[in-house]
This record gives C-alpha cells, structure tokens and sequence, in this order.
C-alpha cells in the first residue's frame, strides 16, 4: 500500500500530521485546479497569493527531501477539478491511498466524503485540521445542552483552557475585556504605520502573470499585490504588526478612514487562513508583547480576543451547523446585491470607500465589513446567498468556514440571532462618528429625509419597522423601538417613502453563477 498525502491550498503549514508523521521518501501532492479558482470569482489577488504560496511550499517540501508533484492550472494533463486530479496523480505514483486533511470548506469536505464512501477509486482518509486551538469535538462537547451559545461565555473557556492572559485562574488585569478602552473615533487617531512591501521573486512574478490572464475578467486588480507568500515574509508581517501596529490596535479597533485601508489592523488574516502563520504563535507574539511592556493591555486582550475567541468560535459554529446553517435566512431577505457592490458606482462615500479598498486591496477591515457594506446589505434585504458569494470572492482571507458565519449570522442576522444576539444595524450617524467619510460625501448623515438625506438614516428606520416582529422583543433593541413608537406616523411615513425611492435607484445583480455578473 502506498500513501499520497495531498496538501490543499489553504494548507502550507509544516506542523500538519499528514506531513508532520510523513515518511521521508512520501510522495506529496499540491494541485492547482481551474474550478477551486471560479466557483466564486475570486479576487485575483487572493488567487495569485494562493498559488504562489504553493509553489513555493512546495520548493519548502522538496527542500526537506520530500517527493512532491505539483500540479500546475497550465498542465495540459490536469483534470482541473479537485478530486479527479488528485486520483489522477495518485495513480501515476501507483498509490492506493489519498490522505488529506479536512478541507475548510464543507461543500469539498462532503465531495470527499461521498468518494471516500464510494469505495471507487483509490482510499481517502481524512486527518483532523490541528492549527485550530479548539478541535470539532471540543467544541461539539462545550455546545451540549446550550441553546443559545454565546462568544464570550466560549472565549472565557478557551482562555482558561490555554492559559492566555491569565494569572492562575484569573483573567490579568482583573477583567475578561477591555472593551470599553476601546472604539476611539478616526479623529484622535496618529497616523497609521505603512505594511512592510514583500519582495517579488521570479517564482511570485510568474504567478502574478499567470493570473492576469487566467482571471483577468474577476472583480479586483493585482497592481498593489503585497500579500505575504511564504512563511518567512509572514513572519515579517507578523513582527511588524506586533511593533507598529498592535499599541494602537484596541483604541482604533472601530475606527474608518477614508484615506488608509489598513489603519491598526494586522492584515494576518489571509496568512494565517492558508497557514503560514499558525493562532498559537500569533497570539503568544501579542501576549508577549504586553508582558514586556510593549503594548497596552487593551489592544493586546482585544487582539488576542479576536483569534482565540471569534476566530475559534464562529469556525466552531460553521462545523456543528452545517449544512442547515448556509441555508438560513429568517428575515427573508430577497433581493440580489447592489449592482455597486462590483463596480463601485455610488455616490454614498463610506460604501464607495469600502469598495474600492477592496477592489485594490482584496481587503478591507472587519468594521468596513460589518458597518458599511455589510449594513447596507441588511438594510437593502439582500439575499444571504448573494451577500457571502460575494464577500467570498472579494476579500484575500476568505474561506467559507470564517466568511459564513460573519456573513450569515452576524452581518445579517439570517440565523435568527443565534450568532449575535442583535443585528449590527445602523444609521449614517454611527458612520459618521466612527469616519471621516462624511464630511467628503454628497449627503448629510443629520438628514433623514430630503435630497440630501443620507440613505443609510431612512434605511435603518425601515429595517427596524419591518423587523419589529421579532426584534422588538430583544432586550438590547427596546430603547431604539422606543425611539421608533413615539416617532408621529406623518414621520414614520416618510421615512418609508425615503427609503423605498431610494431602493428604487438602486440596480440589483443576482448571485454569482445565475446572471448579470459584472
Ligand atoms: P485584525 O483586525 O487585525 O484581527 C486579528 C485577527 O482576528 C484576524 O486576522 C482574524 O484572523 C481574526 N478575526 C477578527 N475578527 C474576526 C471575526 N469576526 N471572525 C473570525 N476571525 C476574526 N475573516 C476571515 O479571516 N475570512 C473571511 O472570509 C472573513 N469574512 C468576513 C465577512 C464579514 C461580513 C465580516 C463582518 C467579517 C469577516 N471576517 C473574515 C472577519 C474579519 O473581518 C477579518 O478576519 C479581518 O478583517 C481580517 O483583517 P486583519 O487580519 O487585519 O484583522
Ligand atoms: Fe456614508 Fe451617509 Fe456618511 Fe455619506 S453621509 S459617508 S452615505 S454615512
């Protein structure tokens, strides 16, 4: 019996067991594949960093005296679609058995299972993803009995169960979160420090052509490319943050800016989702930090609470709720996504920012996310469906296990509140406090009604009204549906009429996949 160990994409790490317990002589696969790159259309960014950090992983495993076939997207031989070209491969190296470690993906987990199952073909096992700090099971075990699972109750174990930021049993510090040292305004913000840029070598350049023209029709351009392809220049990114970034990171954690894309985010994501940088090391590094008395606690528990706590969990969730999860949509959103959303054309400045940021950058942060384009979405009724293809194909970091939860649950609240117990809506003011976006804008984020109105104010009003069943029995929304009663039906009116013309500027597209894709 012979073993082909397939690494996927999203997969470069050396502490892996299919490649931690491989033989010396173990014959490696890594397969570029045409379908992996189109089923949504992904950032051309996001696919050249990919590829190249492919490839030159796989120059990592040769130099450690590994066997390794790569398959190129040019191969005229390569089937193109994942599990066919791996079976190919297998054959060709006389191997009976594919060993592979849980894809990130459901829908690829579930092909694989299905083949695994068939009995056709050569054997495929698949070996737990061990990156995470919380396994499937751990999780699975911590959900019993809890029907309304929540973040923080989860962080607070896994704090414990690591030991991070803790003394004994106690949180340091005296508190879990440091939250309300945090969300600073853009206005007292210094100015943010500028990502290290990574040096091209002959291995990137070729990549970067080889997805100019394979994928020169995906939303996005790849002039600014500066994503972190190996281990080393993750590494680089990872020191830089912790220096420059991270003493800042709590304060201007909810803060946009219509000038820096990155502001005092760490920009790890996508090194850290394929594997060149692993949690534990990232979280030691920022943990490390506050210990020697280079970063303040605040920054560094709000930091290490994104990893340890909404990284693990809402990958926790996507694991024990799917398939069911990804069909959820409890306000029954129905419209497709703004046709803007993949051109850019709208005159609302904090959406236009948002968008080209990600159209140059294949990033925005997680407040751009969450309070522009993902607000607009909930209060625009846009379809879950049409909403995650797109953040899925827009952003470098994006893998379905992270995207969907974040997508589904907490941007649009289609899982009924079982993520965030209230929707992240909001009004141009809460934009305006957070940005400078509006004082550049056309419309007047104190106006609700009117030509100069800004649209996300009449937008808010009429989500809460079409929603008050049943989000007005949720405790942290009484105060705003107070707001709403004693509002006059003369203003309630129009507010609504405001709204409804403004959505009837709006051109819609559907999702990905059925038309009008632009
Ligand atoms: P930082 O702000 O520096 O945060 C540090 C790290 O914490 C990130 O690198 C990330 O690994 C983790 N993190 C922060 N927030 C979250 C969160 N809500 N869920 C999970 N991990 C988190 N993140 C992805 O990695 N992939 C996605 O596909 C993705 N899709 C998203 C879609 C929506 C609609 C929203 C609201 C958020 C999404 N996020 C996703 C979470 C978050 O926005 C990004 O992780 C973050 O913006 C990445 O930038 P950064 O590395 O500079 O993060
Ligand atoms: Fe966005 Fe409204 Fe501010 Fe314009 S006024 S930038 S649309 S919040």
């Amino acid at each position: 019996s012979k073993t082909l160990r397939l690494v996927l994409g999203d997969q470069l790490s050396l502490t892996l067991p299919i490649l931690e317990s491989a033989p010396e002589n173990a014959v490696i696969a890594l397969c570029e594949v045409d379908e992996e790159g189109r089923y949504v259309p992904h950032h051309p960014q996001k696919i050249a960093m990919m590829l190249a950090a492919m490839r030159h992983f796989a120059t990592t495993l040769r130099q450690r005296g590994f066997q390794v076939h790569y398959s190129s997207l040019d191969d005229t031989d390569n089937a193109q679609q994942l599990i066919p070209e791996a079976e190919r491969v297998a054959q060709l190296h006389g191997c009976d058995e594919i060993q592979v470690t849980l894809p990130g993906e459901w829908r690829l987990a579930k092909a694989i299972e299905s083949r695994r199952i068939s009995r056709v073909g050569p054997r495929w096992r698949v070996l737990e993803d061990t990156r995470f700090f919380c396994s499937r099971q751990r999780f699975a075990q911590w959900m019993e009995g809890r029907k309304r699972p929540r973040m923080e109750d989860f962080y607070r174990m896994m704090r414990r169960h690591t030991g991070m930021l803790m003394e004994e049993d106690a949180p340091v510090g005296g508190q879990w979160n440091f939250d309300h040292d945090n969300r600073l305004p853009i206005d007292d913000a210094p100015p943010p420090p500028s990502a290290p840029r990574h040096r091209q070598d002959a291995l990137t350049r070729e990549v970067l052509a080889l997805v100019a023209t394979h994928f020169a029709d995906h939303f996005g351009t790849l002039a600014g490319f500066n994503w972190p392809v190996t281990r080393r220049q993750a590494l680089a990114d990872l020191r830089h943050f912790i220096t420059h970034a991270l003493p800042c990171f709590g304060h201007y954690q909810d803060a946009i800016s219509d000038k820096s894309p990155y502001l005092f985010h760490s920009r790890l994501s996508a090194a850290l989702n394929i594997g060149l940088l692993l949690p534990d090391e990232v979280c030691k590094a920022a943990e490390d930090a506050w210990r020697r008395g280079a970063a303040p606690l605040n920054a560094v528990e709000g930091f290490i609470r994104q990893i340890l706590g909404w990284r693990e969990y809402v990958r926790g969730i996507y694991w024990h709720h799917m398939p069911d999860y990804k069909r959820d949509n409890r306000l029954a959103a129905e419209r497709g996504l703004p046709a803007c959303y993949w051109n850019g054309d709208t005159d609302l400045r904090c959406l236009k920012r948002a968008i080209e940021m990600t159209h140059d950058n294949a990033y925005a942060h997680h407040i751009q996310r969450l309070m522009v384009t993902g607000n607009f979405a909930l209060l625009c009724d846009v379809r879950p469906a049409a909403l995650c293809d797109w953040y899925l194909a827009v952003y470098a970091d994006a893998c379905e296990w992270v995207e969907l939860p974040n997508t589904l649950g907490m941007v649009l609240h289609a899982d009924g509140g079982y993520l965030g117990s209230k929707p992240y809506c909001a009004s141009g003011k809460y934009i305006d406090r957070m940005s400078d976006h509006c004082t550049q804008c056309r419309y007047d984020p104190r106006q609700s009604v009117g030509d100069d109105a800004c649209p996300f104010n009449a937008l808010y009003w009429r989500f809460l009204e079409r929603h008050a069943d049943p989000l007005a029995d949720n405790p942290r929304m009484r105060v705003i549906y107070g707001t709403l009663n004693k509002m006059s039906t003369e203003k309630r009116r129009a507010l609504r009429e405001q709204a409804e013309t403004f959505l009837d500027t709006l051109t819609w597209t559907l999702p990905y996949g059925q038309g009008q894709h632009a």
